[in-house]
């Protein structure tokens, strides 16, 4: 028996992937009893971990995540607010000012004009709807798990 006896690291290796010992390491864990005895514990414990279960989190990760989370500010819209009002003091002052002119150019405005410019808001607006409706047709998809 020689004083030759492979490393730890080469009997898993061994263990897990036979290939990748030599014919030396191979030839001598067939003679000596100890590492043959620690080869077949080593294949043992490859076998086991191979069947084992994957680990799984036993407790609820995405509660504790949203538990850490800083609750949303509700903040009043001051910015929209700001935008609206300035448009609709521009607009008063716009119909103040040109009330009488807009209600003669909306008077004198021909027929057939009026009625593609009413046709094309319809059909916008049919657009639209069409496209706000299937958006939410598919959102609502995406929620039911059944
Ligand atoms: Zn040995």
């Amino acid at each position: 028996m020689s004083s030759y006896h492979p490393s730890d690291n080469e009997l898993q290796q061994y263990a897990m992937d036979g290939t990748f010992a030599g014919d030396e390491l191979a030839a001598h864990t067939q003679g000596c009893a100890a590492c043959s005895a620690k080869l077949a514990n080593y294949r043992l414990l490859t076998r086991q971990m191979s069947v084992m279960p994957k680990p799984a989190f036993d407790f609820d990760l995405a509660g504790l995540v949203l538990q850490q989370l800083p609750a949303p500010k509700a903040e009043f819209p001051w910015i929209a607010v700001l935008g609206v009002t300035l448009t609709m003091i521009f607009l008063a002052a716009i119909s103040l000012l040109f009330g009488s002119y807009l209600v003669q150019l909306l008077q004198d405005l021909p027929a057939l004009f009026a009625t593609i410019l009413a046709a094309s808001a319809i059909a916008v607006f049919a657009g639209m709807l069409n496209t706000m409706i299937k958006e939410h047709h598919d959102q609502m998809k995406k929620l039911d798990f059944n």
